[in-house]
């Protein structure tokens, strides 16, 4: 292949705030540039997020030297040392972006540059220059690594970190990760202290500044002023170097060569490794790191959706067509304690189930839990059906899930549910209205007893209502909630009838007046979810036999 032949280079990095990090960016596309003038016609470097050239603005650069006859292609090589999350999934995302952008462009897409011997000897040499002539047998390595929630990509630092500790004479070479990933740096250093170290260098495996680089040398000072016996050090981040540059070329030239090794036995993306579920064939997302920038939207995915949606109160069967449907098509259904256990076991294997009735906390915690996996789950592009008890809006906080997922730009659809207010005295065997008999019914919470500082509801009217009065949540205010409303006009007589676990095979039913009804709560040993009807209706229930 002659040297005219050869394609561009696209240089893909992460980006990053730091002005010293993109100035060492751009100064190693540069050096790449002169390093590579023989082979490669023209170089150019374009960052995926937070600083510029983007990557667009870098292709734009490549093509408009290059003809723009048919079979012009482009070859990328993702500045990333390990195989993780910007190389598997952001980059490519961003190339299909330059593809729509420049039809008829072929792209050739190089692997990470790590792990790689002259990595390591980048590495000694770093490490070499801080130790200033101190002797290796007395050094122990601290390698810090990014960290992330690829097991496949942590396993590569830990590798890199073996490889180091081979033939260079250290005390020993220990991984370590800033984020997501275990042993983090103060539990390493803490780690070769126990271990008797009397002199640490921690070595950062990364290419330029960033904040991750302020980060490393603030966990390392911090360290050394806990431990004044230990020497610590930091060595240099790798940085724009010759080696870094000929790897770059290195990249390209497997590339063009279609001598893409990825390290894939073990990816993350293909197989389930430990923590890593609900990856395997799914589309890959920006990894957003909880120490880093958030705003990755202008990289959202449009497939993603969150639909609300009523999973009714008991009997499978009871959700809406609607409902089923979206159930059938979900990749990942977040679902709650009440919804029917039945409705669950269809669900086909490839889908996510996360139960977040079981996740502990605070409940106003676990709301925002609830709602951030919500989001975390659509901007990775899935069909998410988050579902609920009876209706979603019911004392659902369905609402409250909406609003956050507004926030978060993403427009629900919800499907209404059969609310087991109507469903639960249906199934046992009573109507809420009855012609001549109730001519109105209202549902009310029960879950805040009449007279608390926080009620919304008006018990001084409900005990004058003549009609059916539903009540959800009640179980443990019953005996209250009877007094209040006997106190205002209720006769004592009211038929009553509560309803536990409705649509489930072991529903039961008891039926009482309202005078009695805390001690008939408390005798027959009623358990949520129960629903509990007072009124003329519910003395059908006696007529029809019940107990
Ligand atoms: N959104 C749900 C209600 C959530 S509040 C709906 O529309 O059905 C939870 C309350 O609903 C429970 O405390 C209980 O009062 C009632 N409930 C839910 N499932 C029930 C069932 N299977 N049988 C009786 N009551 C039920």
């Amino acid at each position: 292949m002659s040297d005219m032949t050869n394609p561009p280079l696209l240089i893909v990095g992460h980006g990053t705030r730091k002005l010293e990090g993109v100035g060492q960016f751009t100064a190693l596309a540069a050096r790449v540039r002169s390093r590579g003038s023989d082979a490669v016609p023209a170089v150019e470097g374009g960052m995926i997020e937070l600083a510029r050239p983007t990557v667009g603005e870098a292709m734009s650069r490549l093509l408009a030297g290059t003809d723009s006859g048919s079979g012009r292609s482009v070859v990328a090589v993702p500045l990333m040392l390990a195989a993780a999350g910007h190389s598997k999934g952001d980059i490519p995302a961003s190339l299909a972006r330059e593809r729509v952008r420049h039809p008829g462009v072929r792209f050739a897409y190089g692997r990470p540059l790590g792990p790689h011997p002259a990595l390591n000897d980048v590495l000694e040499t770093r490490i070499d220059e801080v130790l200033a002539g101190a002797d290796r047998a007395g050094t122990h390595v601290v390698l810090v690594g990014r960290g992330g929630t690829d097991p496949d990509a942590n396993a590569e630092v830990a590798k890199v970190a073996r490889l180091l500790l081979e033939g260079r004479g250290y005390a020993g070479v220990e991984p370590s990760f800033i984020s997501l990933a275990e042993p983090s740096l103060p539990a390493a250093l803490d780690k070769v202290r126990r271990l008797g170290a009397g002199r640490v260098v921690v070595a950062p495996y990364f290419l330029f500044a960033g904040v991750i680089s302020d980060q490393i040398a603030a966990g390392s000072k911090a360290f050394a002023d806990a431990h004044p016996g230990v020497d610590v050090r930091v060595a240099e981040l790798i940085g724009d170097c010759d080696e870094l540059a000929d790897l770059v070329l290195e990249r390209y030239r497997e590339a063009l060569a279609g001598d893409i090794r990825m390290n894939c036995d073990t990816c993350a993306y293909r197989v389930a490794l430990p923590g890593s579920a609900g990856k395997v064939g799914f589309p890959q997302t920006p990894h957003a790191h909880p120490d880093e920038d958030h705003s990755h939207d202008h990289r959202r995915s449009d497939a993603g959706s969150v639909a609300l949606v009523g999973a009714g109160p008991g009997p499978e069967g009871l959700i809406t067509v609607r409902g089923a449907e979206l159930l059938a098509e979900a990749d990942v259904v977040v679902t709650d304690r009440l919804v029917p256990p039945g409705l669950l076991a269809g669900l086909e294997d490839r889908v996510t189930l996360v139960d977040v009735g079981k996740v502990p906390r605070g409940p106003s915690a676990r709301q925002q839990d609830i709602n951030g996996t919500l989001v975390d789950h659509a901007r990775a592009g899935r069909r998410v059906v988050r579902l609920k008890g009876g209706d979603p809006y019911v004392f659902g906080r369905g609402f409250e899930e909406v609003l956050a997922l507004r926030e978060a730009g993403i427009e629900p659809e919800v499907v209404p549910g059969v609310s087991s207010a109507l469903a639960a005295p249906s199934l046992a065997g009573i109507p809420v209205t009855h012609r001549g008999m109730a001519h109105e019914f209202t549902v009310v919470s029960g879950h805040i007893p009449p007279g608390h500082p926080d009620s919304l509801v008006d018990w001084t009217a409900l005990g004058r209502l003549r009609g059916t009065l539903v009540m959800l949540m009640a179980v443990e205010n019953a005996g209250k909630i009877a007094v209040e409303l006997l106190e205002h006009g209720r006769p004592a007589d009211s038929p009553v009838m509560i309803v536990e676990r409705a649509g489930a095979r072991d529903q039961r039913r008891v039926t009482t007046r309202l005078d009695e009804l805390g001690e008939v709560i408390e005798a027959s040993g009623i358990q949520p979810p129960a629903t509990i009807v007072i009124g003329p209706v519910a003395g059908l229930a006696r007529d029809a036999g019940g107990h």
